[in-house]
């Protein structure tokens, strides 16, 4: 017994405060909120610029987002939320997020798959000029001190089978919770997330976590060996005894959606031109492979097809321009876009999405996407090969559809102009968008002259194959923009337009029977008929094309 004047150590008020009883739920609750807010001070003054600035306006959107992030944290923890498994968990999160948050806000770094890197393989020295007063405050303050806490903790987790629905009732409900708020504040949400990639990379600990599974997975793994394809590829019988060259436009469109093109029956005339086009066969029933630019390109080109396709399959596989570069084609990828997915790194490419010193058809940052044809009847004239051209637009990528057509374009009004589209009414979104599938009609049926002008100049045999990447939701169910996954995917985004040009030289050296073609131009088709279409059309022979889902095998007269 301790005599009177004399403190007992083994219980002062610190050693109170530092050795609280607490539930899991409530702990995990608490942890996911200090994670959303502490740990991600640099993340919400981003989100609350890219809204439009911090007012009361703006408010519910960004305590509904910062909802959003807590109940998505609280349940990725509660499925940790165990004994043994829990308290290590919560301290390295917390440790972690208390140092990235600090890192980004001091130095404005964005944590991805190089800085890990930089982190991993830095020496001592720049790890020593890294080190602050500030950074040990922060990471005390923001990490440590929670940490310690946790670590003294007396967690009271729940038993049995009832602890273990109980777990799946609070993960379950906060996704659902979270899901419910997401659609509420999608219209808002989803155009500063797009337009505002780096949010992605500023939220903590989500960030820190997926750059280390990253750097791992690339430091582990052996580097990709592209496997050949159609090295047997070789012109068949369509070309013998030919003297003219043929010239192959495939044109990638982006976010372009089949329901607002009035070729598929759309209520405003968004194909005036390409409906004057004589010969044009338009495919009204085509499904994509992915909804993004980053699934849909490499899917469409590789011989997976969509039910085998994965991004790494198709990266360690040579594609369909490969197959055209073995069959004596020259290919060129002409891009307007975000570069060719790794599907043209075996061939020429040209990257015309860049205002340089004098260059025509842009304007600001931006270039329209007739930029794509610049110097092609020159580019035809000079070369002595059987061209296919990838022209890949910019199409109508949003949410700024505004800025992807130049002024006379703006036939449908009044438009959205911001890409804040909480302020736009739906109809202006769509009075947008329309005018950007206006455009693409316009730079189709431009290409489509300018290939019949260059078979009559040239003697050239010319075609063109025109399809988009993927749709694009324009506030149905308040779905915004695209990405959704595939299984739950609105054909807003997954219905896309295509259409085919052949000059009259073209359909008759390949015996193509034009109406047999437009019988089955109403047809459920996909992305799948591309690669082996493309084949079929060039009469390529190769033992990768498969002639099901060659949609010109049983339109060949004397096949
Ligand atoms: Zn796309």
């Amino acid at each position: 017994m301790a005599a009177p004047g004399h403190p007992v150590f083994t219980d002062t008020s610190l050693d109170k405060f530092f050795a609280r009883r607490i539930s899991a739920p409530l702990l995990t609750l608490a942890v996911a909120t200090l994670l959303a807010a502490a740990g991600n001070l640099k993340f919400w003054s981003t989100l609350t610029a890219a809204a439009g600035g911090l007012s009361l306006a703006h408010l519910p959107l960004l305590a509904g987002a910062f909802l959003i992030i807590v109940l998505f944290f609280n349940a990725c923890l509660t499925l940790a939320s165990f004994r043994f498994v829990a308290k290590p968990v919560l301290i390295v999160l917390v440790l972690m997020a208390s140092a990235a948050s600090y890192f980004i806000a001091a130095y404005g770094i964005v944590i991805d798959r190089a800085m890990i890197q930089n982190v991993f393989e830095t020496d001592v020295r720049e790890a020593t000029e890294l080190f602050s007063w500030h950074l040990v405050l922060t990471v005390g303050l923001l990490g440590l001190l929670p940490s310690i806490w946790i670590a003294r903790a007396e967690i009271r987790f729940p038993q049995g089978l009832r602890g273990l629905l109980g777990r799946v009732g609070i993960a379950g409900g906060s996704l659902l919770l979270a899901g419910l708020l997401l659609m509420i504040f999608f219209k808002s949400l989803a155009p500063a997330l797009r337009e505002h990639r780096e949010l992605r990379l500023l939220l903590t600990p989500t960030n820190t976590i997926q750059a280390l599974h990253g750097y791992l997975r690339s430091k582990w793994s052996t580097p990709v060996v592209v496997a050949p394809l159609g090295r047997d590829a070789m012109k068949g019988a369509a070309w013998r005894g030919q003297a003219r060259r043929t010239v192959t436009v495939i044109v990638v469109g982006e976010t372009a959606r089949a329901m607002n093109f009035s070729l598929n029956g759309y209520k405003r005339e968004t194909n005036p031109l390409l409906a004057r086009q004589q010969g044009l066969i338009n495919f009204s029933n085509v499904s994509s492979c992915g909804t993004a630019t980053a699934v849909s390109v490499p899917c469409v080109f590789s011989a997976f097809g969509q039910d085998n396709y994965s991004e790494a399959k198709a990266s360690s596989q040579e594609g369909l321009l490969d197959v055209l570069a073995h069959a004596g084609f020259s290919v060129l990828w002409r891009d307007n876009n975000s570069g060719c997915k790794g599907v043209c790194a075996r061939v020429a490419y040209e990257d015309l999405s860049q205002p340089g010193p004098n260059a025509r058809f842009c304007e600001g940052d931006e270039c329209y996407d007739e930029r794509l044809l610049e110097g092609l009847p020159e580019l035809i004239r000079k070369s002595t090969k059987d061209l296919v051209i990838v022209l890949h637009q910019k199409g109508s990528h949003g949410p700024a559809y505004a800025k992807r057509y130049p002024q006379g374009f703006g036939r449908f009004s009044p438009v959205c102009d911001s890409i804040e589209f909480e302020k736009c009414s739906r109809d202006s979104i769509v009075a947008a968008y329309d005018n950007t599938i206006l455009y693409t009609d316009y730079f189709l049926s431009k290409t489509i002259d300018l290939l019949r002008d260059t078979a009559a100049s040239e003697g050239v045999d010319t075609a063109m194959l025109y399809f988009s990447d993927h749709g694009e939701s324009l506030g149905e169910n308040n779905l915004y923009l695209h990405g959704a996954p595939y299984m739950f995917a609105p054909a807003e985004q997954t219905r896309v337009p295509m259409m085919l040009w052949m000059s009259d030289h073209f359909s008759e050296r390949f015996r193509i029977d034009r109406t047999c073609l437009m019988a089955r131009r109403t047809e459920p088709l996909s992305h799948d008929n591309v690669f082996h279409s493309v084949l079929g059309l060039l009469d390529v022979n190769t033992a990768v094309l498969n002639p099901k889902l060659d949609l010109f095998h049983a339109c060949t007269r004397g096949s």
